[in-house]
């Protein structure tokens, strides 16, 4: 099999990935995984000390679990719970989570606690943003607590998901008959994506920025545009909470599908002349 796969663009927090050659079942299991195998470290319990807050505890322990922490160290200094030799269990031991703790009083003024307010044992699990809120305080109101926050995976929850967005797309392919056109601009006008543009020798056509909206081939008076996609270049499109960098959630991902096939392959093994593995 031969096959290309390239980074076309990196953002601050996504990548788009090309895929030429391989199979979209292949881009889709990455796509999957990426969403809902991927680690990532996020609050899971939390024990209120002090809430006279106008939320309650649990809203609050919502809140705070879907703040996305740094995960990147976290992926290789904790275990999952399932995966703890030392407990097995989501309660945890020393190994499978760190705390973070906060403890704010709103004085005279109304306060807004945020997620910078947040302190983690861990300098290497903090949130990503410092401005996400929590609770507005009144004066004289106090929220405090001890949390603890492990890794998990985005099937659990998906305060786990390191990633937001993760789609596949497919490329589209727009060819123009250049004997039918009349250059009469109607495509290059009704595009909402700049697709098609005039030059002296015919339409031009950009097919990167095409999102197959069809709009092209409707306003065309002498059909002479051909919309499809190519049946072998896919795009995947990974966004990150800021959790994992978005190349690590997709080599990761390919991990995760690595291991499972090999695990299959071990198990299948074992049927021996069944199957007639070697
Ligand atoms: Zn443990």
């Amino acid at each position: 099999m031969s096959f290309n796969v390239s980074v076309v663009e990196r953002g601050d927090n996504y990548i788009k990935i090309l895929f030429d050659g391989v199979p979209l079942q292949l881009v889709n299991a990455i796509r999957r995984a990426a969403l809902t195998e991927v680690p990532s470290i996020a609050i899971a319990d939390v024990l209120f000390i002090d809430n006279t807050s106008a939320l309650y505890d649990e809203i609050i322990a919502h809140r705070l679990g879907l703040i996305p922490l740094t995960s990147d160290e976290a992926l290789s200094k904790y275990r999952l719970p399932e995966e703890c030799v030392e407990c097995g269990e989501v309660e945890g031991c020393e190994g499978c989570y760190t705390i973070i703790t906060l403890d704010v009083t709103a004085k005279e003024e109304v306060t807004t606690v945020y997620s910078g307010d947040l302190i983690s044992q861990d300098p290497d699990v903090r949130p990503v943003s410092p401005k996400i809120p929590i609770v507005v305080l009144a004066p004289g109101q106090r929220l405090a607590f001890e949390a603890r926050a492990r890794l998990g995976r985005g099937k659990e929850h998906i305060k786990w998901s390191p990633a937001t967005v993760a789609n596949v797309t497919y490329l589209a392919k727009v060819g123009v008959d250049r004997s039918r056109c009349v250059l009469c601009g109607k495509c290059v006008d009704v595009c909402p994506r700049k697709v098609f543009s005039v030059a002296s020798n015919g339409i031009e056509v950009d097919e990167s920025k095409c999102i197959l909206c069809k709009q092209c081939v409707k306003v065309c008076d002498y059909e002479a545009i051909n919309l499809g996609w190519y049946d072998d270049k896919y795009m995947l499109y990974i966004e990150s909470s800021g959790a994992l960098a978005p190349e690590r959630i997709f080599l990761e991902a390919l991990k995760i599908i690595a291991n499972k096939l090999r695990n299959l392959y071990e198990e299948v093994s074992k049927l021996g002349g069944y199957v007639g593995g070697s």
